[in-house]
């Protein structure tokens, strides 16, 4: 079997398509050497040799090794140096680890390996440069010996122990802070010894001074990052399957630290934290490229680079049309200049904030880069509602004073009581609060309070530090970099300004403008909002706006999939439709029950225990219930309305505590213990279980007969009116075909009734949810009766699954952390099982009526992976929440293109 693929000098044994092979990394760097870049040369070791090293017990394939000395051969005929070479120059390489996407806590990258006494000997004459030799060797056994040897801070240090050596000799020898390029090849030299007393000491072995060794040393490495506890937190959250492993990259080195003729730099092709058309990044002269994402030097914009190394910044601009014009996408570069010559180092798409995206996939529409189907793919669904996040309200902004400017990393507005470490921002989130995680700057061990924060804000990094990625991936609002705000850990204070915060106090950011306020100001929404929703015709004037609506428009034109709402008044509906919903896919009518003092004859057809006495208090009901459908009806201006009947249990209705009690007994004139005894009496120990959804109509087929009579008669008012209508008479928690088979009767007999007596035709269906086990099972039974079936996956999860929704959070979090539930089943279809049930409904449904229409309403039709599931499955329409309509379409013409 091949497991290392080589690439240099214009040929590449892999491809940019072979990222599951060779890791996104290793995959992009063999096409850049396809099409003529600059990348200097060297080979991947596969993902099929991580998967071998966890079969076999963290060992390695036979033929690797010899693979591997082929591998470096190659680089040597290439460059036309030697690995370990102690006489001329050394050839140098990075070992660099490649998961498909780049991932925090992987290994971090080891730069200049191949450097012992010898070697460096070697290299300090070949380049006539003693200084830069020595800088290198610093930098390797410091590199090397944190991430492949472990020589890290513990708990009760301050600071990273290599970095603590570097800062006391500085003061030893200069008695101040000097940086680090400026260190002389001596200091270099000390530097090296006490690097390596350190390693000994904390090991008890020596630093590996053999080439192979350390090559094999930080592949190692590499491959057993896959399973640190970053990793895998950091796997669970994305939904990254272990299986996929990492490749290992070894790579010849370039250099950036041979002096101000070279440098190192990191860009994006456009700007990805707003979308604006320009290079976007940073750069440091004299620099090796982990220096630029330390945050120990404070890197320039890239666009400086024009002035320090004009040459090789326009062979970079030559590169950045190129690279777009081949992945027809933004990319996120790595780049180093060594003596004015650029190469480039890694390429791939570009992360991006929401609002960028969709600048993006507009912008290279025109430009005829992509075509419209491509843009309606680039704009993940799961993001999309981040153009629909608030930003800060205009007036308050104004009039609140900006403590501190940083760098806008990632856009939106946040407010937040400030926590300055990730497991009290965690705990305060648990809590409830809203928090701003504020550090000097953020690493992987951050992540689990960036997750839980609204916003992250950093006095320390640039655009391209961790903070900044990982926020802008999460959709996080963040400001980094901004040097104004004095984050002092020990006393748990931010000072800005001015003014001193404890942590618990409020700030508040924009990530848009990168401005850091002083205390909590208010948001107001998004002109996607305001221009869709309130007609706002500045907002309609916005390219975000008007992007936006073209995104939908290319979304309709895609989709085969129809996307509803669910909504129960008049202004829901309105919203939905502003964003494109095609009618109402679930209507739940218990919540009329609750306005005003509808609720008192509620409570009385409840308390009746007479037949008659039912009726006579489902009469007051009727009216109420006509007027909530004929203005749901006007609000759709035609479009279909699928209404449910009454589902949940009655005792949800009634007063619970003594004293509301007692002011309903005074209200309806009858005794207190009348009513306690009717509480009492309909307590269920399992309501959701109980006497609920169609079984209450079974039980009081005149609640049935009063709804639907609501719904025809308002339906009747419409035709009278003009008004075009389409009910459509939900029946739920049918799982025997006879309980729709007597529902059904009722809803007819109720429609002639009405017709009748109105003089009015109209046309409606009568269907019914699928939300329980036997209902879907029997769904060619069930189908006989029914024109429609509504998938209810929120009770068709909780039954099939045995789980109740409302008491799943005690053991929800040990089930995804044992790799039980791959994600929460009731926010994300649990296709396997639940699927799988709809699946058979939807058969057996056909093979009884072939035309019958189905739909889904439970909260999984705005999840994106699920409404893909329900494209597959042919369903007619997914419904949501109002504002989730927008994912939805985006999800479904995805699904479809
Ligand atoms: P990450 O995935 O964390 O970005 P990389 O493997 O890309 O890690 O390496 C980080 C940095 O190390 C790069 O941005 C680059 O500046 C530097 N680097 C990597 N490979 C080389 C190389 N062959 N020559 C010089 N510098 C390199
Ligand atoms: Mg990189
Ligand atoms: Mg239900």
């Amino acid at each position: 079997i091949k497991y290392v693929y080589t690439w240099g000098a214009g040929k590449a044994d892999g491809d940019g398509t072979m990222k599951a092979l060779l890791g996104g990394k290793g995959a992009n760097l063999a096409e850049m050497t396809r099409i003529g870049l600059p990348v200097p040369s060297g080979f991947t070791i596969t993902t099929e040799v991580c998967t071998y090293y966890y079969d076999n017990g963290r060992t390695y394939p036979k033929v690797l090794r010899s693979q591997m000395e082929e591998g470096i051969a190659n680089m040597e005929k290439i460059m036309g140096y030697k690995f370990g070479d102690a006489k001329g120059f050394p050839l140098l390489v990075a070992v660099r680890s490649g998961a498909r996407d780049s991932m925090p806590g992987m290994m971090d990258t080891v730069l200049n390996l191949g450097l012992n006494d010898k070697t460096v000997a070697a290299l300090a004459k070949a380049t006539d440069n003693e200084r830069f030799a020595w800088d290198c060797y610093r930098r390797f056994i410091q590199m090397y010996g944190d991430v492949v040897l472990g020589v890290q801070k513990n708990p009760d240090e301050d600071h990273e122990p290599f970095e603590h050596v570097i800062e006391s000799y500085k003061h030893e020898i200069y008695g101040k802070d000097i940086i680090d390029s400026e260190l002389t090849a001596e200091d270099n030299k000390e530097l090296v010894t006490r690097f390596k007393d350190l390693v000994k000491s904390r090991t008890g072995h020596g630093f590996p001074e053999d080439p192979w060794e350390q090559l094999e040393g930080a592949a190692g490495a590499v491959f057993g990052s896959w399973m640190n506890d970053r990793a895998i937190v950091y796997r669970r959250k994305y939904g990254i399957p272990t299986a996929w492993g990492t490749a290992v990259n070894v790579q010849a080195m370039v250099f950036g630290n041979t002096g101000a003729n070279s440098g190192s730099g990191v860009a994006f092709t456009r700007n990805p934290a707003n979308g604006e058309n320009e290079l976007y990044g940073e750069f440091l002269v004299n620099a090796q490229g982990e220096d630029v994402v330390a945050g120990v030097r404070t890197p320039d914009p890239v666009a400086g680079m024009e002035e320090a190394l004009p040459a090789a910044f326009k062979e970079l601009m030559k590169v950045r049309k190129i690279l777009e014009k081949h992945f027809r996408d933004v990319q996120d570069v790595e780049f180093t200049i060594q003596d004015g010559q650029l190469y480039m180092l890694q390429t791939r798409n570009g992360k991006r904030t929401a609002a960028a995206g969709l600048k993006f996939a507009a912008d290279m529409v025109k430009e005829r880069l992509i075509n419209w189907q491509t843009a309606v793919m680039r704009n993940p669904a799961d993001q999309l509602d981040q153009l629909l996040a608030p930003v800060f309200d205009v007036n308050e902004a104004a009039k609140a004073t900006v403590i501190a400017k940083g760098l806008p990393a990632g856009p939106g507005a946040a407010s937040g009581r400030i926590y300055l470490n990730a497991d009290r921002a965690v705990i305060a989130a648990e809590k409830g609060e809203r928090v701003l995680l504020v550090r000097v700057e953020t690493s992987p061990e951050d992540l689990r309070g960036m997750i839980a924060a609204e916003g992250i804000l950093t006095s320390r990094g640039g655009v391209s530090s961790h903070a900044a990625l990982v926020a802008r991936q999460m959709g996080k609002v963040c400001v980094c970099g901004a040097s104004g705000v004095e984050v002092d850990y020990e006393k748990k204070t931010v000072t800005a300004g001015g003014e001193t915060f404890n942590e618990g106090d409020f700030l508040s950011i924009d990530g848009t403008a990168g401005t850091v306020f002083g205390g909590e100001l208010a948001t107001e929404p998004s002109e996607i909002i305001t221009g869709l929703i309130f007609n706002k015709k500045s907002s309609q004037n916005t390219e975000k706006y008007q992007n936006f609506v073209q995104l939908m428009e290319w979304c309709g034109k895609a989709t085969r999939m129809g996307v509803r709402t669910n909504a129960d008044t008049p202004d829901q509906v309105k919203t939905a439709v502003a964003f494109g919903a095609e009618g109402i896919g679930l209507t739940r009518t218990e919540h009329m029950f609750f306005e005003g003092d509808r609720i008192d004859a509620m409570r009385e057809m409840i308390l009746a225990t007479e037949e008659a006495d039912r009726k006579k208090a489902l009469k007051k009901l009727l009216p109420h219930q006509r007027k909530d459908f004929f203005g749901i009806f006007k609000a759709l201006e035609g479009k279909p309305a699928t209404i449910r009947l009454l589902d949940p249990p009655l005792h949800e209705f009634l007063p619970n505590t003594p004293e509301s009690q007692k002011d309903l007994a005074d209200k309806l004139g009858v005794e207190v213990e009348a009513i306690a005894h009717r509480v009492h009496d309909l307590h269920e120990f399992n309501p959701m279980l109980g006497h609920r959804g169609c079984r209450l109509a079974i039980s009081y087929p005149e609640i049935a007969e009063m709804q639907a009579r609501a719904i025809f008669e308002a339906a009747a008012q419409c035709v009278k009116k003009d008004i075009p209508v389409q009910p459509e008479v939900m029946v739920p928690l049918v799982g025997y075909a006879r309980e729709l088979e007597l529902q059904v009767e009722i809803i007819h007999r109720v429609a002639e009734e009405v017709k009748a007596a109105k003089g009015v035709e109209f046309d409606y269906l009568v269907g019914t949810m699928i939300e329980v086990p036997r209902g879907a099972i029997t769904a060619d039974e069930i189908a006989k009766h029914a024109q429609f079936f509504s998938f209810g996956t929120n009770d068709l999860t909780q039954t099939a699954l045995g789980v109740s929704r409302d008491d799943m959070g005690s053991f929800l979090s040990s089930y995804q952390e044992n790799d039980i539930y791959p994600k929460n089943p009731f926010a994300s279809l649990d296709t396997t099982g639940v699927g799988q049930l709809m699946e058979i409904a939807v058969e057996k449904g056909r093979s009884v009526k072939p035309d019958i229409k189905l739909g889904i309403c439970g909260e999984h039709g705005g999840d994106p992976d699920s409404v893909t599931f329900c494209h597959k499955l042919g369903l007619a329409y997914v419904s949501c929440s109002p504002y989730r309509v927008p994912v939805a379409r985006l999800a479904a013409a995805q699904a479809a293109i």
